[in-house]
């Protein structure tokens, strides 16, 4: 029986000393916040979007924007229908909504949480807190974890799930690419990804709260469109946030040495013509209106004094 420690109490590093348990290993978990997983509590905005319902490998991996390949292997030993299955048998039913999105019956992360915590024990591995700061070696194999507080957990193998960089309230503080670093691993620049855009538009800041909905997106780099989307986005008080500028983001991937332009079509059901036509319509219904009365018909509320000021 090989000692495993995991360090990381998150989706991870549950769901890998789970299964490091039911194989007879002895599991200590290490985590550094007073309770687990507390980053997968605010997922899918509390309801946690476990999975996607696709089936077909090769579809599944199209999803990816960067480098694909590499989730080659994880996917086909655990697919979406693993991970489905997984949840059913630990006794939180699902469903499938639009796009295909796998969410708790119950629509509450705290039921994904609680099973994966559960499944963790009961297959015999123990949650410990602390946290892991620095490894001791013997040669080239890590004998023991050693935690803030000096103390040593001693051990045969070691998985580091740590998580990544985003939302560090959480316990996702990046701790794990120095600890990787530390016994010689090559840690390659960290880049956001599914994140929210901060615009330096000067009229941003009008347009807090106004969400739009049936728009789609084009993301340039460079003046050169890289990505496109339709659906829903939102503006806050620094840029743009929702759905599409979500997903859009991960496909910026040299912010810094790159220029990056996100433009919006907020009628994406019209071409240049159609579109002109129906704004000569507004117009000649409207006549009797001043410009900025008499775009109410085409545009939300919010919008419309800026699209007066960018209009000249
Ligand atoms: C707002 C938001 C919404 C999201 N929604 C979804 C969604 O709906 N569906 C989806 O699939 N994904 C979603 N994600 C992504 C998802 O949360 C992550 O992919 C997932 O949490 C990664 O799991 P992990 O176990 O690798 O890392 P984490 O969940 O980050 O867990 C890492 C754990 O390690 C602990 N830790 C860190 N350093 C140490 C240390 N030195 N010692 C001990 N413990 C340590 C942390 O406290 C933490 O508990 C969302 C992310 C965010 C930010």
């Amino acid at each position: 029986m090989a000692k495993i420690v995991v360090i990381g109490a998150g989706a991870a590093g549950l769901l890998c000393a789970a299964k490091s348990a039911l194989k007879g290993n002895n599991v200590t978990v290490i985590e550094k916040m007073e309770r687990p997983a507390r980053k997968l509590m605010i997922t899918g905005k509390g309801r946690c979007n476990v999975t996607n319902a696709t089936f077909e490998l090769e579809d599944l991996i199209s999803y990816v924007p960067t480098n694909p390949r590499f989730l080659y292997s994880a996917f086909s030993n655990f697919m979406p229908y693993d991970t489905m299955s997984l949840f059913e048998e630990l006794g939180v039913p699902l469903k499938i909504e639009r796009g295909n999105r796998v969410f708790p019956e119950s629509d509450k992360a705290v039921d994904i949480v609680d099973a994966l915590v559960n499944y963790c024990k009961s297959s015999g591995a123990q949650i410990i807190r602390g946290t892991a700061r620095a490894f001791e070696c013997d040669g080239n194999k890590i004998t023991s974890v050693i935690l803030e507080d000096k103390t040593k957990i001693p051990c045969d193998k070691v998985a580091v799930c740590t998580g990544g960089k985003s939302y560090p309230l959480t316990g996702s503080t990046g701790d794990g690419y120095a600890l990787a670093k530390s016994v010689g691993h090559t840690v390659t620049e960290i880049k956001p990804s599914l994140v929210p855009l901060v615009c330096s538009n000067h009229f941003i800041p009008k347009l807090q709260g106004l969400s739009l909905k049936n728009i789609s997106i084009s993301l340039l780099e460079n003046e050169k469109e890289i990505y496109s989307d339709f659906g829903e986005m939102l503006f806050t008080h620094y840029g743009l946030s929702g759905p599409v500028i979500l997903s859009a983001s991960s496909h910026i991937r040299n912010m810094g040495k790159k220029q990056y332009k996100v433009i919006i079509d907020l009628k994406p059901a019209l071409d240049a013509q159609a579109l002109d036509k129906r704004i000569q319509r507004d117009f000649t219904e409207l006549s009797n209106k001043d410009f900025i009365n008499s775009l109410n018909k085409l545009l939300p509320k919010k919008l419309i004094p800026v699209i007066v000021l960018l209009s000249g």
